[in-house]
């Protein structure tokens, strides 16, 4: 059995997770999750490569679940997560998936929110813990965490954790973790570093990886919008609107999903409708065939549904959600381009699956290019173009207009209205719901910068075995200048190289305690008393505040804007450098490329 063939029914899946699956409308398991399952339901360890988006979470959470003795009450699984984000979206995780396991509890466990609240938390008896490596270490040093029990642990994006300056953490609690537990450790890329760890504490551990080189069709454009200030369904109907389509398949992941936006596009107006595995081999059949003749438009299907149609008039794919690797992805885009034909394949890419974008990209040797969304001029000339047209069909019915051009005449006489005033109130009812001037706002949220750069341009850093430099001080990655880069702000805090901080440090505080993300943190620069990090403009007030409070190394960071307290004669003291470079200088350093080994 190849591993696209395998179902979930195949694993040696427990009842309850299969039924969860089932709920949530997974049809097949993505090939991390096939390859994994096995290993992991086996006892065995585990080193997977591979990215968000493939489905990792499931892939370690379903057969771990499968595991859980639900007579014991003390953890059985822990995970680590790098940020307090991860950890709170794994844990929604495991709840999904345990939702059929009657008395089931995951906790997540992360710096920032209070002691006791976890305290309670793990006195009602945890079955699995989803922590940052911080956290966890606190509540394992002060006995508040029973790991006596513990099956399993998983490392969760090791490579982020040995970016942002966790890997002694992670190692600290490996050492303090039952022997015979199993250990699965899932990483986007395998420094040196994470060799290493695996070596160390793993026992021979099955790899798996996605990684596989396939081809995609010259004759079909490739474009990808990052997923940032608008909502999915707004962006795919603003495309809609303005790009020549004549059919076009949309790709989601769940069956569930596809029954849900092809109602939401129907509503919008849109011949839509579902293809997906529920769906009787008559009914997929039915519904291609209105694809083929026109009487739809679009379909939104999952993977397995879509595998294999053949019209020629789907001209535009568009990866609602991004595939699972770059095989799918192949297999989605090949659905156009069909006899010959130009076809366009567009692809949303949040934030947080750039990866999988390089990924793809490398794999398939193409590059995709960036597309930005329909701006509201150019959603308001098609919309006046269709308006203008419309008008001229209705002008051509000479004969159905007599009535009304006879009520008008009069209207304008009696009324002293010119012709063009009353065709303007009539164009302005005309419109309904649906102005012909349009004006979007593109909100982009504080933590949303997505600067393609930011993620894999910079080499690891904050890695505290091997950054015998670092007592320079620059944190060592994004940007060396002492130029605060646009859209940033620089900050100074009251923690530096007299308390032994360190850049991970500081990362690994302001992304967990404030909850920024950290590819939104830049320069950090240590000096002696204190240090100055770069983080994107407009803070929230709330945000501010929580910062203010937070510890390093048990330091009050007590942040200020590093140019007010500059303004204010509290200048930057010993070894602060504010100055600005030449821009020249600055571009060069920007070019650091990704440290992938
Ligand atoms: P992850 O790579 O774990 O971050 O997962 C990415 C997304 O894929 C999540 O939204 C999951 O709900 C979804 N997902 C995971 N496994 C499957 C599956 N077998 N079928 C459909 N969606 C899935």
């Amino acid at each position: 059995m190849t591993t696209e063939t395998v179902r979930f029914t195949d694993l040696a899946l427990s009842e309850p997770v299969l039924k969860a699956i089932a709920d949530v409308g997974y049809e097949q398991p993505s090939p991390i999750q096939a390859e994994s399952i096995p290993h992991l339901l086996n006892g065995d360890d585990l080193l997977g490569l591979a990215q968000t988006g493939t489905g990792k979470t499931a892939a370690f959470a379903l057969p771990l679940l499968t595991r859980v003795d639900m007579k014991l009450k003390t953890p059985q699984i822990l995970v680590l997560a790098p940020t307090r984000e991860l950890a709170i979206q794994v844990s929604e995780a495991f709840q999904t998936y345990a939702k059929h396991m009657k008395g089931f509890h995951v906790l997540p466990i992360y710096g920032g929110q209070s002691f006791d609240t976890q305290l309670r938390g793990l006195r009602r008896g945890v079955h699995v813990i989803v922590g940052t490596p911080g956290r966890v270490m606190d509540h394992l040093r002060r006995k508040t965490l029973d790991i006596s029990n513990l099956k399993a642990l998983v490392l969760d994006e090791a490579d982020e954790m040995l970016r942002m300056g966790f890997i002694d953490d992670v190692e600290w609690i490996l050492e303090h973790t039952p022997k015979e537990r199993q250990t699965a450790l899932f990483s986007a890329t395998m420094p040196k570093e994470i060799r290493r760890v695996t070596k160390r504490y793993q026992r021979d551990p099955k790899e798996v990886s996605i990684a596989s080189e396939t081809r995609t069709g010259e004759n079909i454009e490739q474009r990808y919008w990052m997923v940032s200030g608008t909502n999915k369904l707004d962006a795919l109907t603003r495309i809609l609107e303005v790009e020549n389509t004549d059919a076009m398949i949309i790709f989601v992941r769940t069956k569930n999903a596809t029954v849900e936006l092809a109602e939401k596009l129907e509503a919008r107006g849109y011949a839509a409708a579902a293809l997906n595995g529920d769906m009787n081999q008559q009914l997929r059949e039915r519904t291609i065939e209105r694809l083929k003749n026109g009487k739809l438009d679009i379909v939104v299907a999952t993977d397995v549904a879509a595998r294999g149609i053949d019209v020629v008039r789907v001209s535009h794919v568009l990866n609602y959600d991004i595939p699972y690797d770059s095989e799918a992805y192949v297999h989605r885009i090949g659905r156009t381009g069909r006899a010959g034909r130009s076809g366009t394949a567009i692809l949303f890419v949040a934030p947080r699956e750039k990866r999988l974008l390089h990924t793809i990209e490398n794999s398939t040797k193409q590059k995709l290019s960036r597309m930005e969304l329909p701006s509201g001029e150019m959603v308001t000339q098609q919309r006046t173009d269709q308006f203008k047209q419309t008008l001229l069909d209705t002008i051509a019915k000479t004969k159905e207009l007599e009535f009304f051009d006879e009520m008008l005449a009069s209207f304008s006489h009696d009324h002293n209205v010119s012709p063009e005033q009353i065709a303007s109130a009539l164009a302005l009812l005309a419109q309904k719901e649906r102005p012909l001037q349009v004006e979007f706002k593109n909100v982009k949220a504080y933590n949303e910068r997505d600067d393609r750069s930011s993620r894999s341009d910079r080499p690891e850093r904050g890695n505290r075995g091997e950054r015998g430099g670092e007592r320079g001080g620059e944190r060592g990655g994004r940007n060396r200048s002492s130029e605060v880069e646009s859209g940033m702000q620089r900050y100074r805090i009251e923690v530096g190289r007299e308390h032994e901080c360190r850049p991970g440090d500081i990362v690994g505080a302001i992304a967990n305690e404030a909850n920024i993300d950290s590819k939104n943190i830049g320069h950090i620069k240590l000096n002696d008393s204190f240090s100055t990090v770069d983080l994107p403009e407009g803070m929230p007030k709330e945000m501010f505040q929580t910062l203010r409070n937070v510890r390093v190394r048990g330091q009050k960071i007590n942040i200020t804007l590093a140019q007010e307290s500059d303004s204010k004669g509290e200048a930057p003291k010993r070894g602060a450098d504010f100055k600005k470079k030449p821009r020249g200088d600055f571009k060069k350093k920007r070019t650091f490329k990704k440290r992938e080994d």
